[in-house]
């Protein structure tokens, strides 16, 4: 068993909900097992200018329902300087810290497996990102909330789609991952959604367009993840105005909601579970992995796989969402 006496515990990068939940995890899980706990406000940055605190029981008492980080996150382009991880590390040292706990998205555990070699100190990555681009973890921390948010406001949308029948593009959070614009789909009951994954082998939205995807309704909704690859939401509402222009084509962007809101039930026990599993793995004598869920099952993942890019979403998802939208 190692012998940690001192965890440092930081929220780093884009914020979800369900950090809160993991932090308090950490931290009661760590006293649990007699090891002491000290807050790193602001991500990294908070590790090079010094705001540390102590954290008791108490200090995570009333968050586990609290959507954002108590924590604080941040970007820190410092930290991706040797001389800016020098200091984190000199930091880490003089507070007696003997491991740290990373929770945040792929950029956060790029940083802390650097950080982990090039110190041989012992980090522990959580998956919080709302986009679920993780590898090696079925799900990530803030994803279901976010997805729950997105169906919320689509639900919304639909009233008054319908009432002016009318083709809606909803774009969504996801980066470089189709997964909350697919699922989002599906849960919302719209009629399509157009994902990145896809976006290299055919043209989505010609294909939609073509097969006729309004033929049988009097409104239309299509989620679409942001960003370059897609082009996002405003790039197809353009498309259609110019080469389909019958239709009456809306656009929504819905931005930063979903990054807000209460934690679901599944997002904070899996917060929970992965939040305890973080401190078992530690005095396990394990550094530089991430803890992953699959098939329901807590796994260490080397951060290396976890951050490769490109996971492979699901493609029967999207036959379901095919059929399902006759
Ligand atoms: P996320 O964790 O949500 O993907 P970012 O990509 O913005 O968010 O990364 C959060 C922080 O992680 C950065 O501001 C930086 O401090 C650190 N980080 C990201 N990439 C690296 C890197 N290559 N080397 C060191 N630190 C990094």
């Amino acid at each position: 068993m190692a012998n940690i006496k001192c965890i440092g515990i930081l929220t780093s990068g884009g914020d979800a909900p369900g950090m809160n939940a993991a932090i308090r995890a950490v931290t009661r899980a760590a006293i649990y097992s007699g090891i002491e706990v000290k807050g790193i406000m602001r991500g990294y940055r908070g590790l090079i200018s010094d705001e540390i605190v102590p954290f008791k029981s108490n200090s995570v008492s009333n968050i586990i329902q609290q959507g954002g980080t108590v924590l604080k996150t941040a970007r820190c382009k410092e930290f991706q300087t040797p001389e800016g991880r020098k200091v984190a590390h000199e930091a880490l040292v003089r507070e007696g810290i003997d491991a740290l706990v990373v929770i945040g998205g792929d950029g956060s555990l790029t940083g802390a497996r650097i950080f982990a070699q090039e110190y041989d100190f012992p980090v522990v990555g959580l998956p919080g990102t709302i986009d679920n681009d993780l590898m090696g973890t079925d799900l990530t921390i803030g994803y279901d909330t976010a997805l729950n948010t997105i169906m919320e406001a689509v639900d919304k949308i639909r009233d008054t789609a319908s009432s002016h029948e009318r083709l809606f593009f909803i774009e969504v959070m996801g980066r470089e991952c189709g997964f909350l614009a697919l699922n989002g789909a599906i849960a919302s009951g719209a009629e399509a959604a157009i994902i990145p994954e896809m976006s290299f082998q055919q043209d989505q939205l010609g294909d939609l367009i073509s097969n006729g995807f309004r033929k049988s309704k009097n409104s239309s909704l299509v989620l679409v993840t942001e960003g370059d690859i897609t082009g996002g939401a405003m790039a197809q509402a353009e498309r259609v105005k110019n080469e389909f222009p019958q239709y009456d084509v809306r656009v929504t962007i819905l931005g930063h909601v979903q990054r807000g809101g209460s934690p679901t039930a599944n997002d904070r026990i899996l917060a929970s579970r992965m939040g305890a599993a973080a401190v078992d793995a530690l005095l396990d004598d394990q550094r530089n992995v991430m803890i992953g869920i699959q098939n329901d099952n807590i796994v260490y993942v080397p951060f290396s796989k976890a951050i490769k890019k490109n996971k492979p979403f699901q493609e029967d998802l999207m036959r379901t969402l095919k059929i399902l939208s006759i």
